[in-house]
């Protein structure tokens, strides 16, 4: 694909540019969740009043109708920006899209605003103890009565659930049929009872995700997603946009830590020292080959209308280059990185659960190796 912008793309990288250096967000709140979280809720609405919160959604849900580059562009220049991801994430680039394209009318009229504007945050209640990897083995239960739905069971690793409104549940409605065909997508109301949410602390010391035990919660028929029985496609959807609208994010704040790392070794005296130039050479090189490999997934989705395996690809690079880049930041700096509390400490421990979160290496190598290079399937 040609990576130069027309007229139209740079204007919009301007205008966008612009608008993040008039508001800079300032540095994170560090070894405080709760306020990180403020921090990130308050400017999300920023952009949501500057009509930027959702370039990619089409204007009718008060987004931008910005085309795959002007997305990939946007986020760049909020990577570039150091302004932090949207505390609403789930809910703008998996909850959203999922909705919009398997929602009806009343299900779109009723969660997208509030989604843009960070009013109502999502989480998506995916993953279980015995089932991750393999999703579609999953045992929550939902049972009809009368025009509501009964859950039952435990999920597992929901990120930001404490802050959640809702939730992206997948459950099992008929036991009696193959397992990918007995599952349905439910839009699960977060405050009621029978909804525990027990927190799980991270290596990072944070609690950034959850235990949800989950005992008669009750749904709503009206907020089953894309139909009963239907919730493997469903969930499919949800799954594809969040490999592929991370990939340009997640490309420059490796960029960004990269530059950080050379800042430190020229600060040492070391740029000369050959062993540390090869290894910020190895990794400049991985940094532009996940950029430019980003730039090709958007030729996929322009052809197929969405997003396709090659996300997969993008984010199994950057979970290695991402954990190698930290491992190197520990051999330079020593110590200093390996006390807890500093931020370079919290990049080595964060970047452990990069190979697992969103898919594990292992599994999105089968998908590149069965979806993009066609070869036979491991099962
Ligand atoms: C930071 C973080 C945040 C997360 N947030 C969420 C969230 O918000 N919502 C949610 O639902 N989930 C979330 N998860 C869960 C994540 O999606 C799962 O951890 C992931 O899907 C792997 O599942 P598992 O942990 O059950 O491991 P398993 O699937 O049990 O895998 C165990 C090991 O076996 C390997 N393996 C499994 N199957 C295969 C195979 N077919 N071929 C080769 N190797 C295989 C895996 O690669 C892994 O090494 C999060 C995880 C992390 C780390």
């Amino acid at each position: 694909m040609d990576l130069t912008f027309n007229e139209r793309e740079t204007a919009f990288r301007d205008e966008v540019r612009a608008w993040f250096e008039a508001h800079p967000a300032g540095a994170s709140p560090v070894n405080d969740e709760d306020a990180q979280y403020a921090w990130r809720r308050d400017y999300q609405r920023l952009m949501a009043d500057a009509g930027l919160a959702a370039v990619h959604w089409p204007p009718e849900y008060g987004g931008r109708g910005a085309t795959l580059t002007e997305s990939a562009i946007f986020f760049e220049e909020l990577g570039r920006s150091g302004a932090p991801l949207p505390a609403n994430v789930l809910g703008l680039l998996l909850a959203g899209p999922t909705i919009m394209t398997w929602g009806t009318e009343a299900q779109k009229e009723r969660h997208l605003a509030p989604i843009l504007t960070g009013e109502e945050i999502w989480c998506q209640g995916f993953s279980e103890p015995e089932a991750g990897s393999d999703l579609a083995s999953l045992k929550t239960r939902a049972v009809r009565d009368g025009d509501d739905w009964v859950i039952t069971g435990q999920k597992v690793w929901t990120s930001g659930a404490q802050y959640s409104k809702w939730c992206m549940l997948v459950a099992r409605t008929d036991t009696e049929v193959p397992k990918h065909k007995g599952l349905t997508y439910f839009l699960m109301d977060m405050e009621q009872d029978g909804i525990d949410i027990v927190p799980l602390r991270q290596i990072t010391g944070e609690p950034e995700f959850n235990e949800l035990f989950i005992d008669g919660a009750r749904v709503p028929d009206s907020n089953v997603l894309g139909g009963e029985g239907n919730g493997w496609k469903v969930a499919l959807t949800t799954l594809m946009n969040e490999r592929a609208g991370l990939a340009f994010f997640l490309q420059v704040r490796l960029r960004q830590l990269l530059d950080d790392l050379i800042g430190e070794a020229a600060g040492r005296g070391l740029l000369d020292d050959p062993v540390v130039a090869d290894r910020l050479g190895e990794l400049h090189l991985r940094a532009e080959v996940l950029r430019l490999t980003a730039y090709r997934g958007l030729t996929a989705i322009e052809k197929y209308g969405t997003p396709g395996p090659e996300g997969s690809l993008t984010k199994w690079m950057w979970s290695d280059a991402n954990q190698l880049l930290t491992q190197f930041a520990a051999d330079l700096l020593g110590p200093e990185a390996l006390t807890a509390g500093t931020p370079w400490a919290y990049e080595l421990l964060r970047a452990r659960g990069n190979s697992l979160e969103g898919g594990t290496t292992e599994v999105l190598k089968n998908i590149v190796a069965e979806r993009v290079l066609g070869l036979p399937k491991a099962r």
